[in-house]
């Protein structure tokens, strides 16, 4: 609504991001910015950032960012409106005409799933048999109590009615998600005859539900739809409880449901979240490496279990987290481990977890038979395509060190199965450079990859600054040029807003931003001092080397196509720009085209 945008702007100018931040935050200059302790995580040395040229904060330590708004919306814990309200009233600003549409009816929303998980915790008080079911999975009442939970009953009408009583508005309980309007224009209850998991964010605000089968009701869980409180690709389940620890531990586990987020944490792991029955997305982890860039996926120990955390590893790797995988005993899922009070055995997988390589490798010779010399050969096989991958020499030799034992020349001393074992992994890597990826034996040159995010970074840090440039840019490239997923994320977006407007206005530019979880990227890009501007030469470097790898990946994905159309491979295994010849590299060596089927 143009009033409040109004509003909001007028109140922006008059009051100045450094006047109010240093109420609560002693700053020092630093170069062009302000920096002093973060007051939303403990630190010693500053690096929350305030800057009076943008208006907006930045704390590089904990990637919390913002404007003055979600400033004080932070500090002081309050609503939008509420942050609103005070400093419109500082600032001397009329706000009598407003009323933000869109916050307004998040908190209609808001309010409404209050209502309903106090009507599903007090029905569960008085069912019996789901108060059972909770307690016979092993939770304790004050579990039950912390995380919320709730029941359905099985009657086609219940919260219908009660809402009605409440004087709620149909309509809106309907896009809250919780009934669901039928054919002859009624309406009746999502949720029946399940337990019910409310879904906080991390305002406490509930913005969802996820429900459980009691019977066999199918499905089994039953998530809330996408509301405009709620988005499935983004929420983390338990994260609201779980951040604090996440903070101060300094780390964060992921697991795979409802269930095991609750027990992890009755068990004593409080730094446990989990994703709403979706595989991790890019804006999971974006919100997940806020807090900690340490991450251990835990989840089930079966096939689909191993292949979604290893999906998960390589997204989590990709934005520089430390990021492990555990390794649980066959069949069991965190929920069952803990619920058996194996209590440290868990805690033993989270200690042992393995980086993503040393899982491969584990994985590897847990699948051969490394008593027979053709089951050694086949994991050899398999290992030096993973190896291949690995850009640290330093890394790839303590590997080779590792594998030498099951190579047939291991008899004839350790050097020469190593020598073998190295001379496959650098005629495989050479092949490939020859095919000119650049990727060098020697391994410890910068990866084309980062040479291209760091050209990414670049070009959008001089469109994000305003610096000399950005006609060029405009010019010269599209957001689809781009590779990254964030980055690419984030040129949509602020491609959009230049097409619209002559300039960035960055508190603006990161509101948009945030709602697609690449406003931290665009906060740190901005915030960052990293020199000066770049030279007209160096600028043109790094937009054509954007241009050149956009082509060189067209071409491929050409070749590649035919493969991914009959699903012989699935493109999410690899990495982007591993040529036709790699996959069919690897089919044969790995004999996945027979296994493709299953
Ligand atoms: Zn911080």
């Amino acid at each position: 609504m143009a009033d409040s945008r109004d509003a909001i702007e007028d109140i922006r100018h008059r009051l100045g991001i450094l006047d109010v931040v240093s109420e609560y935050v002693a700053l020092k200059r630093a170069g062009k910015n302000y920096k002093g302790l973060c007051p939303f995580h403990s630190e010693k040395t500053p690096s929350f950032t305030v800057s009076d040229e943008f208006q907006t904060w930045h704390c590089f330590g904990c990637g919390e960012h913002g404007d003055v708004f979600s400033f004080l919306m932070k500090v002081e814990n309050l609503t939008f409106a509420e942050a609103l309200e005070r400093l419109a009233k500082r600032a001397g600003v009329e706000l009598e005409r407003f009323q933000g549409r869109q916050t307004g009816r998040k908190e209609l929303l808001g309010r409404i799933n209050s209502l309903a998980a106090a009507y599903y915790s007090e029905l569960l008080k008085r069912t019996p048999v789901a108060m059972d079911y909770l307690r016979s999975r092993g939770l304790s009442d004050q579990t039950i109590e912390q995380f919320r939970l709730g029941y359905a009953a099985p009657a086609w009408d219940g919260f219908v009615r009660f809402a009605t009583r409440k004087n709620a508005d149909l309509k809106d309980v309907a896009q809250a998600g919780l009934i669901i309007r039928n054919d002859r224009g009624g309406y009746y209850d999502r949720f029946r005859h399940r337990i019910v998991f409310p879904i906080l964010d991390i305002q406490e605000r509930i913005i969802g539900f996820g429900g459980r089968a009691l019977g066999d009701e199918q499905p089994k869980y039953l998530n809330s739809p996408e509301t405009p409180l709620f988005s499935k690709t983004r929420s983390l389940y338990g994260l609201n409880l779980a951040r604090k620890s996440i903070a101060e531990s300094g780390s964060a586990v992921v697991v795979e449901g409802y269930m095991d987020v609750i027990t992890a944490h009755q068990a004593g792991f409080p730094n446990c979240v989990a994703t709403l029955g979706t595989a991790l997305t890019l804006e999971h982890i974006n919100v997940l490496s806020r807090y900690t860039k340490k991450v251990v996926l835990a989840y089930d120990s079966d096939s689909a279990g191993m292949a979604a955390a290893l999906r998960g590893a390589s997204m989590f790797e990709e934005v520089e987290c430390d990021v492990r995988i555990a390794r649980l005993p066959g069949g069991d899922d965190p929920d069952s481990l803990l619920r058996e009070g194996r209590i440290s055995e868990f805690d033993a997988a989270l200690s042992g977890a393995l980086p993503i390589v040393d899982y491969k490798l584990a994985i590897l010779r847990e699948r051969h038979d490394l008593s027979d010399p053709s089951g050694r050969a086949a994991m050899l096989n398999e290992a030096v395509l993973v190896l291949v991958e690995v850009p640290s020499s330093i890394e790839r030799e303590k590997h080779i060190r590792a594998l030498a034992r099951y190579h047939p020349n291991f008899e004839q001393g350790t050097t020469r199965a190593e020598e073998h074992i190295r001379g496959d992994i650098e005629r495989l890597v050479r092949r490939r450079s020859g095919q000119g990826r650049g990727r060098s034996p020697a391994g410890d040159v910068p990866k084309p990859s980062s040479a291209l995010e760091k050209a990414e970074r670049s070009v959008l840090r001089v469109l994000v600054r305003g610096e000399e440039g950005v006609e060029t840019i405009l010019e010269s490239l599209t957001p689809e040029d781009f590779s990254g997923e964030v980055t690419r994320g984030a040129a949509h977006i602020v491609f959009e807003i230049l097409k619209e407007k002559k300039g960035i206005y960055l508190p603006d530019l990161l509101e948009i931003a945030d709602k697609k979880d690449v406003g931290g990227f665009l906060s740190e890009l901005a915030m960052r001092d990293e020199g000066p501007p770049f030279s007209e030469k160096a600028l043109q470097d790094y937009i054509a080397l954007i241009e050149n790898s956009r082509l060189r990946e067209l071409r491929t994905s050409d070749v590649l196509a035919a493969y991914m159309k009959d699903g012989t491979i699935d493109p999410s295994d690899w990495r982007r720009g591993q040529t036709a010849e790699d996959y069919e590299e690897f089919l044969r060596k790995s004999g996945k085209r027979a296994e493709a089927d299953d």
